[in-house]
């Protein structure tokens, strides 16, 4: 009988120091950042569903950091058996370039679809919104946003949808007006990435608001609604920005010592 269990991992880019300049300088995943700045690893998520390979988010590719290039992606994805022309689906849960930029790349000089088959899916206000703010960016990236926007397979999406079997996309605001979560379930493995609302494990157990949030009330209320569901319904949280183990359950639960977090495999 075909194995069709599902499998996921983390695709870990690196683990970086990020200033007010929002450049990517990589550091050693066990270094402190620079002063001023924040430290924040980046990992794509890969599913593979059957037939389908999935990601949510997509990595730096080779617009935010010197160093950086989609190489470590791809090298990351034939690990897992798969070459990046075989990525199915890419969801987006928000439209940060840290969190979509490896979806093109300049390898060769010029700009390329990193995977080529992929449809990819974005909210549609979000999409519409970056096009007005891009160019503040600098020219690359307006450059990058033109050539998705006129190449890539753009599928748009709204406040919440289902738009491949065992994924479905919430709009959740928060860190970012349309922020959205992501959901895989099966009825069996279930996975939940809530992008930057809970981007790293400190996110679970600290009661914080994040200066750097669109909504920062919003987004704590979410994170903490989110929590909740993950415990509850024992979802594994995909956390982006997370260093070590970024895949993880919330097995228990105490009034004294908050989420008991438990790393997940991959
Ligand atoms: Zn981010």
């Amino acid at each position: 009988m075909k194995n069709s269990k599902v499998t996921a991992a983390a695709l870990y880019e690196g683990t970086f120091s990020v200033g007010v300049d929002y450049k990517f300088n990589k550091i050693e995943r066990n270094s402190q950042p620079h002063k001023g700045s924040l430290k924040l690893s980046i990992n794509p998520f890969l599913i593979k569903n059957g037939a389908r390979n999935i990601l949510f988010d997509a990595g730096l590719g080779d617009l935010l950091g010197d160093g950086t290039s989609i190489n470590r992606l791809i090298s990351n994805l034939q690990e897992q058996s798969i070459s990046e022309y075989e990525v199915t689906d890419i969801f987006i849960s928000h439209l940060h370039l840290d969190h979509f930029a490896g979806i093109a790349h300049r390898e060769n000089g010029y700009w390329e679809l990193t995977f080529p088959s992929a449809e990819i899916y974005v909210s549609e206000n979000g999409w519409k919104q970056l096009s007005s703010i891009i160019e503040k960016e600098g020219e690359d990236a307006a450059d990058f946003y033109h050539f998705i926007d006129s190449k890539a397979n753009l599928n748009f999406l709204n406040d919440e949808s289902e738009p491949i079997p065992n994924v479905r996309v919430k709009k959740s605001g928060g860190h970012s007006e349309h922020h959205q979560v992501l959901f895989f379930d099966n009825g069996r493995q279930k996975y939940m990435m809530a992008g930057d609302v809970i981007g790293r494990k400190i996110a679970i157990n600290r009661n914080f608001i994040a200066k750097f949030d669109f909504d920062p009330q919003k987004s704590k209320a979410i994170r903490d609604d989110l929590k909740l569901m993950a415990y509850q319904n024992k979802y594994t949280i995909m956390a982006y920005h997370e260093t070590d183990h970024p895949m993880f359950i919330l097995s228990d639960y105490s009034e004294r010592e908050g989420y008991t977090i438990k790393p997940v495999a991959g």
